[in-house]
């Protein structure tokens, strides 16, 4: 079965990759020019761990390949999967649609036989309908249809989300059956091997899976707005949240996960999908209060880090060496999109902090978006040197190894302002810091 995935960065790849490994062939069509001269020359231009392998493998045994001409990918196609960006659009929140329609309209241009036109986007409620629209317009002789389905991986454990997910999420045009069947029949088989791990393969409408992603998301950048606020009220009370969060996640009804308090999510879907969901409520006049508190409370926990961190040092950073570890909006990826980092960074320069960061992966990513005076270092102990105070804000497993003793010997005043909670408090204050986390007493 071949296949088409427009756009090669951390969804298309991955998803295009994990398809290839089912058996299918796959062509991958990246019009960022550096992306696809990486990619054809063999090397992977994001971060993702396992990626490189299973790209290498697929693509020397022919199932993957890469390039820019859509009608030489879509060309006996059953499936064209759009996994374009869709960022903010500027000013009031929406998903920005321009690349999924410019996208569509390309494809339309480019299929000469039937094919399901597969969103993998995140895009809001509507979209796969005004695809369809935009199909018909563009090609008024074209048989197609569209289905949703939204991705959930996560990047950092990407593949294993996409070869063992926990549900796969199918929306078809079901006020049309005939057609919402023919579109089933092609996402059944591009999705056969999952049977055998039975991965459950949710059908609904296209609405349904549309939101299906968003209130996913939202959902769970709830549960850590929630946790951030406990963690709060954790350190009024002389509680420790991290305690509270293991007895709160061991009911399976609540679960263990997303409940590690910290500096507040970021990434490059849960700000803007939570933003889009509340925009897609206004829009329908239907309430979505506790997603649009998730956001301010997410915004003002960023502030409020940046505040602990300068009443760490006395009221004011300013001259002061802010050492950083961690960059990244979470470990395990090189992605700096809405990172906590940046708005934090930018807060400290602007007291007068001299800022030096190392991030094990994230550091070329992030040179445009943190203030252009941060000091980039080698590892995480050169970063510490000459530091007035070093703070954690991504918790790579490399950090939480660092010798307590190595860090007092380069700082200059002892001060640790760990926001992800990786340190022992008593360890650090045995070896004379003065440490402040999240939630712990
Ligand atoms: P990305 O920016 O890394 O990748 C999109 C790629 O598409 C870019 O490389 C871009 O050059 C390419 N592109 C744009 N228009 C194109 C066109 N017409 N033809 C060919 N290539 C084109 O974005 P991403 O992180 O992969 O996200 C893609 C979508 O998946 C978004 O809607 C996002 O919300 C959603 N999503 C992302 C994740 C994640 O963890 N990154 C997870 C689930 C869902």
């Amino acid at each position: 079965m071949r296949i088409a995935m427009i756009g090669g960065g951390y969804v298309g790849l991955v998803s295009g990759a994990c398809f290839a490994e089912f058996g299918l062939h796959v062509a991958v069509v990246e019009t960022n020019p550096d992306r696809l001269s990486a990619l054809r020359e063999g090397r992977i231009p994001i971060y993702e761990p396992g990626l490189d392998v299973l790209v290498e493998t697929n693509a020397r045994a022919g199932r993957l390949t890469f390039g820019d001409d859509i009608a030489q990918a879509v060309a006996g196609a059953e499936a064209v999967f759009i996994a374009v960006g869709t960022p903010p659009r500027n000013g009031d929140g929406a998903a920005d649609l321009q690349y999924v329609h410019a996208a569509a309209r390309q494809i339309a241009q480019a299929l000469t036989g039937y094919a399901v036109i597969v969103t993998k986007s995140t895009v809001p409620v509507g979209s796969s309908r005004r695809i369809a629209e935009i199909i018909r317009a563009t090609r008024p002789d074209l048989d197609f249809d569209v289905a949703s389905n939204p991705e959930f991986l996560r990047e950092g454990s990407a593949i294993d989300d996409c070869m063992r997910p926990d549900r796969v999420i199918i929306g078809l045009d079901q006020k049309q059956p005939e057609r919402a069947r023919r579109a089933e029949a092609v996402m059944q088989r591009v999705y056969k091997p999952l049977k055998k791990i039975d991965a459950p393969l949710v059908f609904t409408g296209l609405e349904t899976a549309e939101l299906t992603k968003y209130a996913s998301n939202s959902f769970l950048a709830m549960k850590i707005s929630f946790i951030n606020e406990m963690a709060d009220l954790c350190e009024k009370l002389g509680a420790n949240v991290q305690e509270l969060a293991y007895g709160m996640g061991l009911d399976d009804r609540i679960g263990s996960r997303f409940l590690n308090a910290g500096p507040g999510y970021g990434g490059s879907c849960f700000p803007k999908d939570t933003l889009a969901l509340s925009r897609i409520a206004q829009e329908a006049q239907s309430g979505c209060r506790l997603v649009e508190t998730t956001v301010q409370v997410n915004e003002a926990r960023k502030a409020a880090m940046a505040g602990r961190i300068i009443a760490a040092c006395g009221g004011s950073v300013n001259n002061k060496t802010v050492a950083v570890l961690g960059l990244t909006f979470k470990p395990e990826t090189d992605d700096m999109r809405e990172s906590a980092s940046i708005p934090i960074l930018h807060r400290l320069a602007e007291g007068g902090a001299r800022l030096q960061a190392y991030d094990p992966v994230g550091m070329d990513a992030a040179k445009s978006l943190l203030p252009p005076e941060t000091t980039y270092c080698e590892n995480a102990l050169a970063t510490a040197q000459d530091a007035d105070v070093l703070v954690v804000l991504t918790e790579w497993e490399q950090f939480r190894s660092i010798s307590p003793n190595a860090l007092a010997q380069r700082m200059r005043n002892k001060i640790i302002v760990d926001l992800r909670n990786i340190f022992d408090p008593a360890v650090m204050r045995e070896s004379g810091f003065s440490y402040l986390s999240v939630g712990r007493p």
